[in-house]
């Protein structure tokens, strides 16, 4: 008699074992219906089996088991299984994320004919001689035969997607699959067209989360049948069945966005070098400032080094210098250094980029007689004042109301706002520069694919002189007219709360400089600082990621930090703090008769205590041993699951946590 073992999207961790007469090892990884409780689900079958341990009476025989696509391999199912493992997640709630919603629910997109898919005209790319450094990069990334993990580091615009390319090219002529992932921003449709005009006759998928629902299953069965030879995606894309993938590529590796911040808490990166591992092929990192974990690795010589120390392009690296804002008198917080470029740059007919990681008007909007200031209701926030369309925004939560004529507490009309977003930026300099055009790009003004398009084209075609963006603007463009990127307020991130903020902020600034000069025009970055001397400002002045990295993992050397240590997170919510914090009491003290050569910390309120009205704390729990930790957390999770838990509170664990 046949038993069929099903994950199923449940938070349980554990399989579902139904009856299915018909069944056989060639149904494994196949999607299944099933009867449970009184609905009917859809799962994937992960075994076969002889007998059940449920008796057998309480079985249920499955409705339908789903044969009309190719089952999903095994090596798929194992890298499920590992994300299951690692991530302490059940593994139906895996699989289920990892297939396309379509595909989830037991349907089936409807699927072109080969000759329905347009034989595009095939012009002949351009192919540009490689340098030195790129040839031997290309030489080393084919000479891998078997697993390696290769770091390419090189500023922007030293030519790694050309070196991606070349890989890629080797891959193709080999009958092989590779798989690109790039973080997750409007970036994809460049690079989907430059890798569609250097492969014009290869059938290349796009895998996002932002794609319509038949496009994104269609595109999973084009990589499961092997006919995609190209697989092009953010994160999610790590998930595609792929039966002869030779290559995986992880473009700006430490970019955060690889990171997934709910459900399952992945790193796209770490599970790509998995597969990879899995699957013995290469897989190459590129990055321009590499995460620290990575540089670390590369560094000692787990992963290969390639370096691109040139740029491809422009002869120099733009100058980066440093405005020393103590004893200025900044105006609506520029500096006359600034100031003075921006009016040269306007001259010219050059681009300017005032680069503020800060959207809105102003951060808060107050009342400085009675002290009221715009504040969150659900979270532990404030306000962010909109002035363009006169919102008061949470950031957070989303929870929006319109700006109050008046104070609410004290009725004074003249409300204040403080502190400075890209709307102020651009509403100071339209005014102080009344002949430039000035244009924002935030998550606001760029709110849509389509906005954003229409942004890049406008900045592309020369209609704008000056930019005032977020991070936003950081990543991946080429803007040949820009030649000065002016950062402000960058300070803040120096002494943030966390250990990773100066990783990040020499990134940001280091990209969103790469953006200066790209063309024939010489670059310019000028960074307002109060603390000119911070080793961080220097290594940008000097260009020097590596000095800047060497002594950052110093100091997580001696603070016992990542990549000196493994981390989780158990964090908590609930209607009040008191609860979130008991619960997580309760969890520390289940785990200290398992803790073996694990750390456990102090239960604590989140930075952001309060988020659409709940409370919320974590737990810190850490190891020098990945090993130690990931059996303490297999061990811990299963006392978890069995605490007794106040109504209406959620817990979740976060594996290698990017944010506290
Ligand atoms: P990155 O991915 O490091 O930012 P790219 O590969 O996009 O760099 O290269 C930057 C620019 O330089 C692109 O316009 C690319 O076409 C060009 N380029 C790259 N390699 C070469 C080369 N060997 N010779 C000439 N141009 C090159
Ligand atoms: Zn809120
Ligand atoms: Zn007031």
């Amino acid at each position: 008699m046949n038993i069929v073992r099903v994950a199923l999207d449940l938070p349980l961790p554990r399989l579902f074992d139904y009856l299915a007469p018909d069944s056989d090892e060639s149904d494994i990884g196949r999607r299944v219906t099933v009867p449970f409780g009184t609905a009917s689900r859809t799962g994937v079958i992960v075994a076969v089996a002889a007998a059940s341990e449920q008796p057998h009476a309480k079985l249920k025989a499955v409705s339908a088991i789903l044969r009309d696509m190719p089952p999903l391999p095994a090596e798929w199912l194992a890298l499920c299984e590992f994300c299951a493992r690692y991530y302490q997640t059940p593994l139906g709630e895996v699989t289920s994320f990892a297939l396309p919603p379509m595909l989830r629910r037991g349907k089936l997109p409807r699927l072109k004919q080969p000759a329905e898919i347009a034989a595009s005209p095939a012009p002949t790319p351009e192919i540009p001689r490689l340098m030195a450094a790129q040839q031997s990069a290309v030489k080393t990334i084919l000479a891998a035969t078997s697993f390696q993990t290769m770091l390419l580091h090189g500023v922007t615009g030293s030519g790694k997607t050309e070196v991606y390319l070349r890989a890629i090219d080797a891959v193709l002529a080999r009958g092989g699959q590779a798989l690109m992932l790039v973080p997750e921003i409007a970036l994809t449709p460049q690079l989907e067209g430059r890798v569609a005009s250097r492969f014009p006759t290869a059938h290349i998928v796009c895998g996002n989360s932002g794609m319509a629902d038949a496009a994104r299953a269609r595109g999973f069965i084009e990589a499961l049948s092997g006919r995609a030879e190209i697989v092009l995606g953010t994160r999610l894309a790590v998930f595609m069945p792929m039966p002869r993938l030779q290559l995986i590529i992880v473009d700006e590796e430490h970019d955060a966005s690889f990171k997934q911040q709910e459900g399952l808490r992945y790193s796209a990166r770490d599970v790509a070098i998995w597969r990879a591992h899995q699957l013995n092929i290469p897989i190459v990192l590129g990055s321009a400032t590499p995460s620290l974990e990575t540089f670390h690795h590369a560094s000692t010589g787990r992963y290969a080094m390639l370096e691109l120390p040139e740029r491809a392009v422009a002869e120099a690296m733009p100058v980066v210098r440093i405005v020393d804002t103590r004893r200025e008198k900044l105006q609506e917080g520029l500096s006359a250094a600034l100031l003075a470029g921006l009016q040269q740059r306007l001259e010219r007919g050059e681009q300017s980029l005032v680069f503020l990681n800060r959207r809105g008007y102003a951060p808060v909007l107050a009342c400085p007689p009675c002290g009221w200031i715009s504040r969150c209701t659900r979270c532990a926030a404030n306000l962010v004042l909109h002035l363009a369309d006169q919102r008061l925004r949470c950031h957070h939560c989303g929870f929006e109301a319109r700006v109050p004529r008046a104070c609410p507490d004290c009725g004074n009309v003249d409300l204040l706002p403080f502190g400075r977003g890209t709307q102020r930026l651009e509403t100071m300099l339209a005014e102080r520069f009344p002949d430039a055009r000035v244009l924002r790009i935030d998550r606001d003004s760029a709110s849509t694919p389509k906005k954003w398009q229409a942004l890049l084209a406008a900045i592309h075609a020369g209609e704008a002189d000056i930019l005032v963006g977020t991070q936003m603007l950081a990543k991946g463009h080429d803007f040949p007219l820009l030649t000065l990127v002016g950062a402000v307020g960058a300070d803040a991130a120096l002494f943030a709360a966390d250990f990773r903020a100066p990783e990040r902020l020499f990134a940001q600034l280091m990209q969103v400089g790469g953006r200066s000069g790209r063309a024939a025009l010489p670059g310019e970055v000028l960074i307002q600082t109060e603390y000119p001397d911070h080793p961080l400002y220097q290594a940008l002045v000097d260009h020097d990621y590596l000095r800047f990295a060497r002594n950052q993992l110093d100091e997580r050397r001696i603070a016992g930090f990542p990549p000196f240590s493994f981390q989780a997170m158990l964090r908590a919510e609930a209607r009040d703090m008191a609860q979130s914090l008991a619960f997580l009491a309760a969890a520390r003290s289940v785990a200290e008769a398992l803790a073996d050569g694990v750390t456990l910390y102090d239960p604590i309120p989140m930075r952001l205590q309060r988020l659409m009205t709940l409370e919320r704390g974590q737990l810190l729990v850490e190891s020098g041993s990945r090993p130690a930790l990931q059996a303490f957390l297999a061990a811990w999770m299963e006392k978890l699951y069995a605490l007794k838990m106040p109504a209406g509170l959620r817990w979740h664990l976060d594996v290698d946590p990017l944010e506290f």
